[in-house]
């Protein structure tokens, strides 16, 4: 039998799932049935541009595993992708769905274009055209789509109309959409909210006092400004946060607040560096080695490696970004005993509130802010508590708690399922 990617899967997955499959004794054949993607499709997408010219994309689903629910993941448009990067993607999707125990599997998928450089009617008929195509493999039981890094509420919009066009009026078909198509309330700050509460409990459980606590965040954009603004609700000093270019640091705690509104409601949004403000400029590299109570990285991934993971000196970490942590630099961190939510857990408030977007679909009504706020709290803390528990009976690190849940929860529901 021939067992596609797993190779190359498991070495995207950074060693975390090859850990969890070792610690949980699975065998060979299970493991590929775990790790090997469910489909694969790539697609070729002619199409006419505003110019006249004719472009040919390539459109890309991978559909990862869908035992306990539909595929869910997001849309990527970026000229760089191609079917190994969403295989991998994909895969991180089912063990956070898993974790967060909703009722989906894993996907991914998008498209090798760069929408910068395209007009509004371009990147419509493209989203279209793709839609169309792939409609007989996705669906609300299918597979349901959101945003990714170049997509968002527009194209989840598109997608929506152009499903509807042949299977009846069906917003369940995507989630990411515009609240007035039946988007959900607070599904712009969930991540970020996600990552707040999961610092809060973490900061509980090492006697962290969070009123008193000192917080760096690398990025600022939407997970780690929304953490930010929750984290500083709380009481906690965020006392560095940055972009692409370098950040910001005030030991007495940065104006969080006016960061916010300096880049709100911006399509493209200055860097924090470049903002009229009275801060310290730090670089990345430094930031990520202040003597803080918490850091949260919640920009880009690997930036915490072998390289530097022996001289952060956080006493608590909380990812907001997937796969900030290489597996190297976890390994540094566990043995120098610095706890570390994993991005598994801190950053499923997004994919939680998909949920409940679909959800709300699905049963024709709309809840409140309020309401949607007290379901993520309830689904994220239930598996905190799970992840904290076999930590603590089992002797792991909450990293290799939450995968160990994740896989084990695929692989029963497989086994229950039955081939
Ligand atoms: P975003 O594009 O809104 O913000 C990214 C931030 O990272 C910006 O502040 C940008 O300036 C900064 N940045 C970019 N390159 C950098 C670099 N080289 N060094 C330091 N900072 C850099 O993205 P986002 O939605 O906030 O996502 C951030 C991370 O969280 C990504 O890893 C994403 O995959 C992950 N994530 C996002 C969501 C979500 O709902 N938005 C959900 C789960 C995970």
């Amino acid at each position: 039998m021939s067992q596609p990617h797993t190779d190359n899967l498991e070495s995207k997955c950074a060693g975390f799932v090859t850990d969890a499959l070792e610690r949980l004794g699975i065998n060979d054949e299970m493991r590929h049935v775990l790790i090997s993607p469910f489909r694969e499709i790539k697609l070729e997408l002619p199409m006419r541009m505003d110019d006249g010219s004719l472009r040919l994309f390539h459109g890309f689903r991978v559909q990862h595993n869908h035992s306990r629910g539909p595929f869910k993941g997001g849309l990527r448009y970026h000229p760089d992708v191609d079917l190994d990067h969403f295989r991998a993607l994909a895969s991180a999707m089912t063990w956070k769905c898993a974790l967060a125990d909703i009722p989906f599997g894993g996907g991914k998928g998008g498209i090798n274009c760069d929408p910068r450089g395209m007009s509004r009617v371009e990147r419509e008929t493209l989203t279209k055209q793709f839609t169309e195509r792939i409609s007989p493999i996705i669906g609300p039981d299918r597979d349901v789509m959101a945003p990714d890094m170049g997509t968002g509420p527009h194209e989840m919009a598109w997608i929506f109309e152009e499903y509807s066009q042949d299977y009846g009026h069906e917003p369940a078909i995507v989630t990411g959409k515009p609240v007035e198509l039946g988007g959900s309330a607070g599904r712009l700050a969930a991540t970020g909210r996600g990552v707040a509460l999961a610092a809060r409990w973490a900061a509980e459980t090492h006697d962290i006092d969070l009123k008193r606590a000192r917080v760096a965040i690398q990025g600022f954009g939407n997970v780690a400004r929304n953490a930010a603004r929750l984290l500083a609700e709380d009481g906690a000093s965020v006392v560095a946060v940055s972009g692409k270019p370098g950040g910001l640091l005030d030991q007495d705690g940065l104006d969080i607040s006016a960061l916010h509104s300096a880049t709100e409601d911006r399509e493209h949004p200055p860097s924090v560096t470049e903002l009229d403000v009275e801060a310290e400029r730090i670089s990345n590299d430094d930031l990520l080695k202040l003597d803080v109570d918490i850091l949260i990285p919640a920009a880009i991934s690997d930036v915490i490696n072998e390289d530097n993971a022996g001289d952060l000196r956080a006493k608590l970490i909380v990812e907001g970004a997937n796969l900030p942590t290489t597996s190297e630099g976890a390994a540094v961190l566990e043995e120098r005993g610095i706890p570390v939510v994993p991005d598994l857990l801190a950053n499923a408030g997004g994919v939680i509130v998909s949920y409940l977007e679909w959800v709300q679909n699905r049963q024709r009504y709309r809840w409140d802010a309020s309401r949607v706020k007290d379901e993520l709290n309830a689904f994220l803390k239930t598996a905190w508590k799970t992840v904290l528990k076999r930590a603590r009976d089992e002797n792991i690190s909450y990293r290799q708690s939450a995968y160990a849940t994740a896989v084990e929860r695929v692989r029963d529901a497989i086994e229950l399922r039955g081939f």
